[in-house]
């Protein structure tokens, strides 16, 4: 690639259905940047030397979605502290020689908490976290900044709630505990915001099947999902007149941190782009 044209993208399997593309895509254009950020479909097998074929073509980095961003967090050589919290990697810089993990998915979901809920949706209150994979982390160190007091873990699978209880607890302020099916209603009759990081609800997943009849009329729910736009969770809540938000505010939010620092400008997230994500989506 030529001097002054900046190369950056995204790794996943499968990766056509990513939108960051069409977002940095967006950016480039509107600050008139010389550069380009490219899909690249990886699979597992094929991470690490494909990885190693980007930064020797030129590449600064790369967005690392589903399912490589634990791996991605395996094989960075120096992370910084979301990372390191997450055991999970959104972004990798390849500077100096070396590969950096960077997490930016839980500064995006609290920047869009802060944006579309307001911090008191949690400041000082409970949480409640449906999931305990990657998104289930990012949510809750998100959560701890904004200032939840106390955050509870459902998951389907309760080990793995149990799991990310255990690595997460000393390295965040909240108090963290697990909700058990039997107690989940009481959990959810203190809860101020509750967050969906299943991947239930999602375009080709089975659907969350959570019931918020026990969820106080003045909490907040946020769906990490963004496909479809309205989840069934999005429609129940809108139906009890509770607050609800999707998974766009956040992707657009992780996405502007890894344009700025691929491309040294921090982009504005704006109605029109939301918009246009909008139309992308639409059914
Ligand atoms: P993951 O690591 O594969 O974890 C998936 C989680 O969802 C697990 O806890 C799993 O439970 C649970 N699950 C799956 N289907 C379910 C169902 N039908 N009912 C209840 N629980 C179910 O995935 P992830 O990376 O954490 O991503 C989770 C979701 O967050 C995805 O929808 C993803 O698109 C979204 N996300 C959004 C953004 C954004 O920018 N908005 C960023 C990252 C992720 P078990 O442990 O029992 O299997």
């Amino acid at each position: 690639m030529s001097a002054g044209w900046t190369l950056a993208g995204i790794v996943g399997w499968p990766i056509e259905h990513s939108l960051s593309p069409l977002l940095h895509a967006r950016w480039l254009a509107e600050y008139h940047i010389a550069g380009s950020y490219i899909p690249v479909a990886l699979r597992r097998e094929d991470l690490s030397a494909g990885l190693d074929g980007l930064r020797r073509a030129g590449f600064v980095g790369t967005n690392v979605t589903v399912p490589h961003k634990e791996a991605a967090f395996a094989l960075a050589e120096r992370l910084d502290e979301p990372a390191r919290l997450c055991g999970a990697a959104n972004l990798l810089l390849f500077q100096e020689g070396r590969v950096e993990g960077r997490n930016t998915d839980a500064s995006g979901l609290a920047k869009s908490l802060i944006h579309e809920l307001g911090e008191e949706c949690v400041k000082g209150g409970t949480a409640l976290v449906l999931g305990a994979g990657g998104a289930a982390r990012a949510a809750i160190l998100a959560l701890d900044t904004i200032g939840a007091r106390d955050i509870f873990i459902f998951n389907r699978t309760a080990s793995r709630g149990q799991f990310i209880l255990q690595q997460m607890k000393s390295g965040v302020r909240a108090r963290l505990h697990l909700a058990f099916p039997q107690e989940i209603n009481r959990a959810m009759e203190t809860t101020s915001l509750l967050v969906n990081a299943t991947s239930g609800g999602m375009k080709g997943s089975s659907d969350l099947n959570f019931s918020l009849d026990k969820l106080p009329q003045t909490a907040a729910v946020c769906d990490l999902v963004y496909n479809p736009l309205e989840t069934g969770l999005i429609r129940a809540a809108r139906e009890r007149q509770i607050r609800a938000i999707n998974g766009l505010g956040m992707l657009m939010n992780q996405a502007a941190d890894a344009f700025a620092a691929f491309f040294g400008v921090k982009p504005v997230i704006t109605p029109t782009l939301r918009a246009g994500l909008e139309r992308a989506l639409a059914p």
